[in-house]
């Protein structure tokens, strides 16, 4: 619901823009803040001067990065169906149901993606249909990067796999064998970078010792936040069942 007294305004938090409502009440006398599906909304006295809001607001920024993190925990998941929001390659795109063949090939044109299904209504068709797309960009893509990689880490290029796993981005036996979540093909290139690097060092460390970190930093010197970033997105990433 939208009134007149609401507007929509952003700010720089943790090198994120942060979007929120403002809302102006003449009834209210102090400055609430409230965090829920609709993200932040920020409820002042209408008399109250806007200029001190950034900084008020960054005073909170530990509570409301908290608040954030946690209600992407519980993100719902994707409904398939048309007009659906996807993540790919960090990329937001629109899910575009019409009827047609089941085999007919899923199509990425620009941010839509096609997908024809003989009833477009039918979620478990347009499902299936989209993740067995995003696996097969996944693989293509994972596979390209992990022998870049591993041509500059000077190994040989391990077997790479995906896996469905619900918490785990990646793993890598003793054996050598290299295994990938798919949904990471839904994260911007840099972060399905560093979680590659994350793999393929542990073909010479096996551990998570400062030997390993220092081995994952020549391939991604951005390692750090970049892993930061991945667990902020983990939630979002996991929409796509
Ligand atoms: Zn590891």
């Amino acid at each position: 619901m939208r009134s007149n007294n609401q507007t929509t305004h952003s700010i720089q938090i943790g090198g994120r823009e942060i979007p929120y409502i403002l809302k102006a009440s003449p009834r209210r006398r102090t400055v609430g803040m409230r965090i829920d599906r609709n993200g932040l909304t920020v409820s002042i006295p209408s008399r109250m001067s806007r200029r001190d809001l950034p900084d008020m607001l960054l005073r909170h920024a530990d509570w409301i990065e908290k608040k954030l993190e946690h209600l992407s925990v519980t993100t719902p998941e994707i409904e398939w169906e048309d007009s659906a929001q996807l993540l790919y390659l960090g990329r937001e795109l629109t899910l575009d149901a019409h009827p047609g063949g089941l085999r007919s090939p899923v199509v990425l044109n620009g941010e839509v993606l096609s997908v024809a299904t003989p009833d477009p209504d039918d979620s478990t068709a347009i499902r299936r249909k989209v993740l067995a797309w995003y696996r097969q960009m996944a693989l293509e893509d994972f596979t390209r990067r992990i022998a870049i990689l591993a041509a500059k880490l000077g190994v040989k290029t391990p077997p790479v796999s995906l896996s469905n796993a619900a918490t785990r981005w990646g793993s890598c036996s003793s054996r050598g064998n290299i295994r990938l979540n798919w949904r990471l093909i839904q994260a911007p290139p840099p972060i399905i970078h560093y979680v590659v690097a994350h793999e393929l060092a542990h073909l010479k460390e096996m551990n998570h010792s400062p030997k390993f970190w220092a081995i994952v930093e020549t391939m991604c010197p951005d390692y750090v936040d970049l892993r930061k970033q991945l667990k902020t997105l983990s939630a979002k990433l996991h929409a796509a069942q």
